[in-house]
């Protein structure tokens, strides 16, 4: 498998990648099935009625993470980068008034949330936290087409054969035969680095251009422009985020004090500090309302990338523009190695899979856009990846918010000072960052399940009475 920058950066929409875009896609893909796929009826039957299940995580906060409405929203045929955030609220009321959907090319379709979507409360299904069933039925009430999906993480989505397939090792996350730096390991990475006397972001530009051909610039701009963007809409809105918990926008009133501050000469120096948490705050606010976001490499961690990258151009010294596709290149390497050696999955590995693995590369990003050398680069993921270890997921409610947009901020903040770190050495260090990933998936692995996702423990259970 080809983890292309565009895998690891997906635009798409709020709260959750794994519990809002990736249930979309699976229902995307499971109507494709029926449209003549793998789960093209033979003769005369026709699909009549839909139904999906929910299990593991996907059960456990998808209520706070509106997972139901994303199911609804993509057995209607909609999908995460192309609908409109704004018109989701009317699209899922008018799918439980008429308990009917109709997706492009399969009519209109029996499907009432009610009982059709269930939240499935029992063990999780064997393959992944996140699990959930689509079902078909003709209208004789014969199951016609059946598909198991796994939410992975990140917006990905996989069918169990899938998800076999990769655990058993036949799915690379760079083809070899492909690109020409097919690096799966940092190691590699730097041994590639070394021989071709290229740099991390050159070589990952040679893997994408040898997938996707031209353009690689223009869509590398599209996914910053949607990622600022993103930044400067939180920035202006306010107001309390939608759930239940009554958590108020903060990003726009810290901005405007930020604001009138500038230009002052009794400013304190960790104001930086300041402008770094409220670029990811507008993000993460903006992804908790279920706003136009970018998985970076999570929905829950989108904060973290953008706001790194904003702090660049705005704050730092001689930042230049064109650098910042440099910057996103080189996060995406990271993120890929990650997402292949261990995991960017809540659900799987806790928070440090998520904001940890943002921090971690941001920070490469920034210190490659600073000048670093790629030991230095790598030195400054494994140094913000390290400082997230062991750290766990409790959203309050189920939802994107507490603890998350504020962890976001700091996730960016740990990035900065990584880069850095890193950038004051010359990049020989104890830890390599191969092992850091080893040690992040394994506790992971260790970690008590309430703690992954589930709202059963930590924060989540510890909430003020209100
Ligand atoms: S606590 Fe971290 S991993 Fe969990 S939902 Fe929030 S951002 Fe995602």
């Amino acid at each position: 498998m080809f983890l292309s920058v565009f895998d690891i950066f997906k635009i798409g929409i709020g709260p959750s990648s794994s519990h809002t875009m990736g249930p979309m896609a699976a229902a995307a893909r499971f109507l494709d099935d029926l449209r003549g796929g793998a789960g093209k009826i033979s003769g005369t039957a026709r699909p009549h009625r839909l139904y999906a299940s929910l299990h593991g995580s996907l059960a456990f906060t998808g209520k706070g993470h509106a997972t139901d409405r994303a199911v609804i929203l993509g057995l209607c045929g909609l999908r995460p980068d192309t609908m409109d955030p704004n018109s989701a609220d009317g699209i899922e009321a008018e799918v439980r008034r008429t308990g009917r959907v109709s997706p492009e090319g399969l009519g209109s379709l029996v499907f009432e949330p009610d009982r059709d979507l269930v939240f499935d409360y029992g063990p999780a299904l064997p393959g992944h936290p996140n699990g959930m069933i689509l079902k078909a039925f003709d209208a004789e009430g014969e199951v016609c087409h059946e598909q198991t999906y796994y939410s992975i993480g990140g917006g990905f989505v996989v069918t169990s054969a899938e998800l076999e397939a990769a655990q058993a090792g036949q799915a690379p996350v760079q083809d070899g035969a492909a690109v020409p730096f097919p690096f799966e390991t940092a190691a590699q990475m730097l041994e590639m680095g070394a021989a071709s006397g290229r740099t991390i972001a050159q070589m990952k530009r040679a893997n994408e251009e040898a997938q996707l051909g031209a353009q690689l610039d223009e869509k590398l701009d599209v996914i910053w422009a949607a990622m600022n963007g993103c930044i400067t809409r939180g920035l202006t809105q306010e107001g309390i985020l939608p759930g239940g918990l009554k958590v108020r926008r903060r990003a726009r009133s810290i901005h405007r004090q930020l604001e009138g501050e500038r230009g002052q000469n009794l400013s304190q120096p960790h104001q930086a500090n300041d402008w770094l948490s409220v670029y990811a705050m507008a993000v993460n606010e903006e992804n908790a309302a279920g706003g136009r976001v970018v998985t970076s490499p999570t929905n829950g961690a989108a904060g973290v990338v953008p706001a790194v990258g904003r702090y660049y151009i705005d704050h730092c010294v001689g930042a230049d523009q064109q650098k910042i596709r440099d910057y996103l290149l080189v996060a995406a390497a990271i993120g890929g190695l990650i997402k292949h050696n261990a995991s960017i999955s809540g659900a799987e590995v806790g928070c440090q899979g998520e904001v940890g693995s943002a921090s971690a590369m941001a920070a490469a990003g920034l210190c490659a856009v600073l000048g670093g050398t790629n030991a230095q680069i790598e030195n400054a993921a494994e140094i913000a990846l390290e400082h997230h270890l062991g750290m766990t997921c409790d959203p309050a409610a189920g939802l994107v918010q507490v603890p998350c947009i504020e962890r976001n901020a700091l996730g960016a903040i740990k990035a900065v000072s990584a880069a850095s770190l890193a950038l004051r050495g010359d990049g020989t260090h104890f830890l390599p960052l191969d092992n850091c990933i080893r040690v992040m998936r394994d506790t992971g692995r260790d970690m008590n399940d309430r703690y992954k996702e589930t709202s059963q423990g930590g924060i989540a259970v510890n909430l003020p009475e209100c």
